[in-house]
């Protein structure tokens, strides 16, 4: 039995009937507030499209990091904002390195949760390569003297620190140039752009001449070969951050993955609907959206996916919530790119990843048991919001 309805079992059942058209009502209108972020998410893509175009053309004489097309992935349910009426996009912008840079990606350690991660900065000899780098003197084989003359700097004189690309920096210097990039975008007239503090990402907030607010966050990343997975700027969990330390980015592998099972599930499937539902509740709680998505993820990939179907909304929400009830008595949760047999073969990962020990994300839950602790009331507090909002609120 259903955990909402054990909990209202002693309540008459004389509206079971209205209660379940209020299910379907509810998740249609997460649905529909879906479908409305997704059509913001494209807004914005377009505007940053526009906005990263600009800043390519500024940035052709310098030797910063080349930034690539945004990729969004936000994955509609993470969408949430302290104003339930903004929306909020997250992007990633790929970094690309400059003429006569590379960039050699130092992946990070399973114990440490991937967070580890480095991206080093190398100077290369272009000295035969004139054609392609264009007019430029190689760092390496020009005297100092002549360096100093005729060129800008190299990326290890400006956004590094050692050999290491700095978080913070590389945030600073992208938020330094989008304010005047801004005024090249074609449609910058209908927004005021504000840019908002951030010590690692670039926050921007944007504002329709309706009123409407967009918030957009924009990561900057490196990808790591060819595959899904990039080496990114985003907030990791350590308390104190090194400043040239990067988390391994899934995001756009998690992106990929729903994307994929749209195709698959049923054309009105409530898997999206779930998460969001569920991740209104969890803000501001230590059960990160982050631990949701993963368990979608695994449920998505072990249940026949006939049972998506909006029809089976509150069975599927008790899914989930007995599957993380489950993950969290047993302090484990196996992240769902590591080491997962059951992962689509359209999702590329760098073959290490594919090999590696399983990642644990509740660890931290084994060796501290009051955080434990708190989880566990958390979860407990989530389940009877969720079943306040699904019978008691209309
Ligand atoms: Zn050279």
């Amino acid at each position: 039995m259903y955990w909402w309805l054990r909990k209202r079992n002693c309540k008459e059942d004389k509206d079971a009937e209205s209660q379940r058209d209020f299910q379907i009502y509810f998740s249609k209108s997460i649905q529909h507030s879906g479908q409305k972020l997704h059509y913001e998410s494209e807004v914005v893509l377009w505007l940053v499209d526009k906005l990263l175009h600009a800043s390519r053309e500024q940035l052709s004489k310098s030797f910063f990091p080349v930034l690539e097309q945004a990729i969004g992935v936000d994955s509609t349910f993470e969408s949430q904002s302290p104003h339930e009426d903004d929306a909020v996009c997250s992007l990633l912008v790929p970094l690309d390195p400059p003429r006569g840079h590379a960039f050699h990606l130092e992946v990070g350690t399973v114990g440490q949760m991937l967070a580890d991660s480095c991206i080093r900065v190398e100077l290369v000899c272009t000295c035969k390569t004139e054609e392609t780098v264009g007019d430029m003197l190689c760092f390496l084989h020009h005297p100092e003297e002549a360096l100093r003359k005729n060129q800008k700097p190299s990326l290890l004189h400006t956004l590094c620190t050692g050999s290491y690309l700095d978080v913070q920096q590389t945030a600073l210097w992208f938020q330094d140039f989008v304010t005047p990039a801004w005024e090249f975008v074609p449609q910058s007239h209908h927004y005021r752009m504000k840019v908002l503090p951030s010590s690692r990402s670039c926050k921007l907030q944007l504002t329709h001449v309706s009123g409407r607010t967009l918030l957009v966050e924009m990561m900057l990343g490196v990808q790591q070969g060819d595959s899904d997975i990039f080496v990114s700027s985003q907030a990791t969990e350590a308390v104190c951050t090194p400043r040239t330390t990067r988390a391994l980015s899934f995001s756009v592998a998690e992106a990929e993955f729903f994307w994929l099972m749209a195709k698959q599930v049923p054309s009105d499937s409530c898997h999206l609907s779930c998460l969001q539902l569920c991740t209104h509740f969890l803000v501001g709680t230590a059960l990160s959206s982050h631990i949701l998505g993963t368990v979608v993820m695994h449920l998505l990939t072990t249940m026949p996916l006939a049972g998506w179907h909006r029809s089976c909304f509150p069975e599927q929400l008790d899914e989930i919530m007995w599957y993380l009830d489950l993950c969290l008595e047993k302090r484990c949760l196996d992240h769902f790119f590591v080491d997962n047999d059951d992962l689509c073969e359209e999702i590329t990962l760098p073959q290490a990843l594919q090999r590696a020990v399983p990642l644990n994300l509740l660890q931290h839950l084994v060796y501290d048991p009051a955080a434990h602790k708190r989880a566990m009331r958390e979860l407990k507090e989530l389940k009877s919001l969720l079943s306040i909002q699904l019978f008691y609120r209309h």
